[in-house]
């Protein structure tokens, strides 16, 4: 059985210019453990995502400079598939088709209840993330990337790549649960046996170095997270062996 996806490794972006419900909803998803960045309109928000891929951006549609629309629009053209959760006013329902053509996930009608957001939230992140991965399936694909975990191999496209095999355990301990933060301790323990144990968690770094030197141009797909660890920061589909 795959670990729960613990709310608080979730990166969240909520865009929402009506300061009061903005300050509202990062508090109550704070409260729920979510990591929360905000921004009042549309123009960073691309630029953010780059920088910190987000698990989920709620997403206000009137926004003063740049609309939700428009950023919908350019994050599905950069190819980004983060999950979007548009928050529209009454009155602009018929708006909701147009946000479900530029490839929203859902939508919620203001005003609506903060439990009624939450549950909403859940269920984008059950779809988005953790139902794409069946623990008894043995190919974990993401990106370029796919990894073999009955085999152990480590390929881009059709290339075999030469990863060690801690690195690799690494690897699918972090695919596994792509959007969780793992500390480096979670990591060893996940990872070395219990006699084998390495004596400082710094092991770890170096084993995420290599993997991130691996992954070349697409480094960035295993994001360092300051002061607590490493996630695995792009959408994972677990495959049956071809
Ligand atoms: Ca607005």
């Amino acid at each position: 059985m795959p670990l729960p996806l613990a709310p608080a490794s979730i990166n969240v972006l909520v865009v929402e210019d009506e300061e009061q419900l903005l300050a509202m909803l990062k508090a109550n998803l704070e409260r729920e453990g979510y990591l929360v960045t905000t921004a009042t309109d549309g123009r960073p928000v691309l630029e953010l995502h780059r920088k910190t891929p987000f698990d989920l951006i709620i997403l206000d549609l009137m926004l003063p400079q740049v609309d939700g629309f428009q950023v919908l629009q350019q994050l599905r053209y950069a190819e980004q598939d983060v999950p979007v959760l548009l928050l529209t006013a009454r009155g602009e329902e018929e708006t909701k088709v147009k946000g479900f053509d530029l490839g929203a996930d859902d939508y919620l009608t203001k005003p609506f209840s903060v439990l009624e957001l939450l549950s909403r939230i859940k269920a984008i992140l059950r779809r988005t993330h953790h139902d794409r991965i069946n623990p008894d399936q043995v190919i974990l694909s993401s990106g370029p990337f796919t990894l073999d975990r009955e085999r152990m191999i480590f390929r881009k496209g059709p290339r075999r790549l030469d990863v060690g095999p801690h690195a690799l355990r690494i690897l699918e301990v972090l695919m596994l649960r792509p959007g969780h933060i793992h500390s480096r301790e979670e990591l060893i323990n996940l990872t070395w046996s219990l006699e084998l144990r390495p004596s400082s968690n710094r092991v770890v770094d170096v084993h995420i170095y290599t993997i991130r030197k691996i992954l070349g141009t697409r480094k960035n797909m295993l994001m360092t997270v300051e002061g607590i660890g490493y996630r695995w920061a792009h959408t994972v589909e677990s495959l049956p062996r071809p």
